[in-house]
């Protein structure tokens, strides 16, 4: 029997409407500013994916592109600009950026308030405690995928392979708090297929164009799979977007799948704005109790 496709895109509509409203209740519209350093097609691209989703909900995108020559200290200094800046509630680094700069550090000296990719140390620490932080948009995505999926998380096997601070790590740790019993894999995982084969919900997020076989999954599984790969077709010559699963294999011995394109990718960005929605909230609730608790003002 072949699997039901858990497709992303519905998910992320409704949820865009959902933001939508609730936007429209603020008194002003928030503000993400995203920077882009040099020209990489896919950081374009992506930029492209906010300045839509953005629009489509009433919150403010700034793009700000910058030369590839660039210096580290000069985007640090610009990091600090908006750092301090009330008008700007979220800031995203683009990446990849230039080799001769540190993605990690910049996105280090983002401040936690506005880090709405939920990359900085700060909110990736606040989520490994369980407390509310921004989490990173892709692990928000494919928990969501979960949860529209009806599997039972709790008690659930869930195996995750790849163990990336933005995707892997804070899945398993989001899967984990909901009850999961998680297991990450990386590529020093001794018998990958040992830990595919018993998992209820199998998440991929490798960066290898169909690694995964059908033979690797357990049979009624929920799989999600994260991985955007370039591949050409054999036939065609055409170049197309293939996820770390062979899907034609998957959707045969899978329960629940989710395609590639069309599955985690369109819901990441509707969680960023989820995320610069939630910090702009926070942040404009921190201002009115510093009103309310200065000196001469108070309660
Ligand atoms: P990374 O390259 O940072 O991490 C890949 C992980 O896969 C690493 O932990 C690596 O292990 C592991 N890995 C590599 N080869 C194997 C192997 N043979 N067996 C087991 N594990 C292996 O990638 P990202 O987490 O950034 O991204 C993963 C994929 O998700 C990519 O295809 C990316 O394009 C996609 N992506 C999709 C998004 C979306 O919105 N849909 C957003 C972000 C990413 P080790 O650590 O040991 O090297």
């Amino acid at each position: 029997m072949s699997a039901r496709i858990l497709e992303g895109r519905s998910i992320a509509a409704e949820m865009k409407e959902e933001l939508s409203a609730q936007v429209a209740e603020l008194e002003r519209g928030p503000t993400l500013v995203a920077l882009l350093v040099g020209d990489d097609p896919g950081a374009r691209a992506y930029s492209k994916m906010q300045a839509k989703a953005c629009g489509e909900v009433g919150i403010n995108y700034e793009l700000r592109q910058f030369d590839p020559s660039l210096s580290e200290d000069e985007l640090r200094a610009i990091i600090a600009e908006l750092n301090a800046d009330d008008a700007v509630n979220g800031i995203i680094l683009q990446m990849p950026v230039p080799e001769h700069i540190n993605g990690r550090e910049m996105q280090v000296s983002l401040a936690p308030e506005k880090d709405v990719d939920g990359v900085h140390p700060v909110n990736l620490g606040l989520l490994s405690g369980g407390q509310p932080s921004l989490a990173p948009c892709t692990a928000q995505a494919v928990v969501r995928l979960v949860e529209a999926s009806g599997v039972e998380v709790r008690g659930a096997e869930a195996v995750i392979v790849g163990r990336s601070v933005i995707v892997g790590k804070p899945t398993a740790i989001l899967l984990l708090d909901r009850g999961a019993t998680t297991t990450i894999c990386r590529s020093t995982s001794r018998d990958l297929g040992f830990h595919t084969r018993r998992a209820d919900i199998l998440v991929a997020a490798i960066g290898r164009a169909e690694m995964i076989h059908g033979a690797d999954i357990m049979p009624g599984a929920l799989v999600v799979d994260v991985g955007m790969n370039e591949s050409r077709d054999p036939e065609t010559g055409k170049f197309k977007m293939v996820g770390d699963v062979v899907f034609e294999e998957a959707k045969e011995v899978a329960g629940i799948i989710t395609p590639v394109p069309g599955g985690v990718g369109p819901l990441t960005v509707v969680m960023l704005l989820r995320n610069t929605l939630e910090a702009t909230r926070r942040q404009r609730e921190a201002a009115t109790r510093k009103l309310v608790d200065a000196p001469g003002t108070g309660a």
